[in-house]
């Protein structure tokens, strides 16, 4: 198979028509990727994303093909898929206000360009969720832009259907995550059409490499929130008194490894209800 694309956690390949998603156990931290890879996390996160593709289809078809016609050696961790021209935005939506949306209703008390009310604080739950799309950038970090500008990229009757697609996505993940004790604070997805035309739902959904994940029972507005993947390997980070943030990334010890696993393992457990093998 011809590679194609290698991202920080992720490797794709072509296969005649078809891409070959591979999630690998690479996670970053801080956008710095770890020399220490977290066993499972590739098959943990290619499960989950497989789980609700599977409970999204009537939302919007998905770019799976076969997540066993793959390679042995990435057995579990790969996805065949269609390749899809992929629309050249992230479909982002929060329903809490965390990151950069932190910032944007610090400075504008407003969301890609939505009104919001005065008195929302650090990770506040939003009166409704809101679209906030970003570019795509090749390199660095994605921009946002406003929901006229992807109408200017895409077509009006395509941001339409799509951004309410990514709200019926992330509201249908966020209730369901919720009734199990996690907070989704907000999500990126990503679509592409098919040579008939058709839009279809692609790369990797909310899972928490691509959603904040926040454990409910500990969710206070007004300061940052525990993530439930990461918390452990930021903690330890930040401990690491002579890491600035920059490549390399410090190696992380075996207890740190252990304790992160399970967190992947937990939200797959509380997400599917399914035990991990
Ligand atoms: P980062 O590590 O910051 O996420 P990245 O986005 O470049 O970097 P990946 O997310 O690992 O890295 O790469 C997956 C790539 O595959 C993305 O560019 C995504 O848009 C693309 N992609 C996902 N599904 C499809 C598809 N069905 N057809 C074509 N491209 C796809
Ligand atoms: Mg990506």
């Amino acid at each position: 198979m011809e590679p194609v694309h290698s991202g920080k956690v992720r490797d794709v390949y072509a296969d005649g028509d078809d891409l070959v998603l591979v999630a690998s156990d690479r996670v970053s931290v801080y956008d710095v990727v770890l020399p220490t890879p977290i066993p499972d996390k590739g098959r943990v996160l290619t499960q989950l994303s497989l789980w609700w593709f599977e409970r999204l289809a009537d939302i919007m078809p998905n770019h799976v093909v076969s997540a066993s016609d793959v390679p042995a050696e990435w057995a579990g961790r790969a996805i065949r898929c269609r390749r899809l021209e992929m629309m050249p935005v992230e479909f982002v939506a929060r329903g809490y206000l965390a990151g950069s949306a932190l910032a944007e209703y610090r400075k504008h008390k407003s969301l890609s360009g939505n009104p919001l009310p005065g008195g929302l604080v650090e990770a506040s739950r939003l009166p409704e969720p809101v679209f906030t799309p970003t570019t795509k950038a090749a390199e660095g970090h994605d921009e946002p832009i406003t929901y006229d500008d992807v109408v200017g990229l895409i077509g009006a009757e395509t941001a339409e259907r799509l951004r309410d697609a990514t709200l019926r996505i992330y509201s249908r993940g966020a209730e369901l995550a919720a009734e199990r004790g996690i907070v989704i604070a907000d999500t990126k997805v990503e679509f592409g059409r098919a040579p008939d035309g058709t839009l279809v739902l692609a790369d990797e959904v909310l899972t928490p490499d691509s959603s904040r994940f926040w454990p409910a029972d500990q969710w206070r507005p007004g300061r940052p929130q525990n993530s439930l993947d990461k918390q452990f390997l930021r903690d330890w980070s930040s401990t690491i008194a002579e890491w600035d943030r920059t490549p390399p990334g410090p190696e992380v010890p075996e207890d740190i490894v252990e304790a992160t696993r399970a967190r992947y393992v937990e939200c797959y457990e509380r997400i599917t209800g399914r035990r991990w093998r």
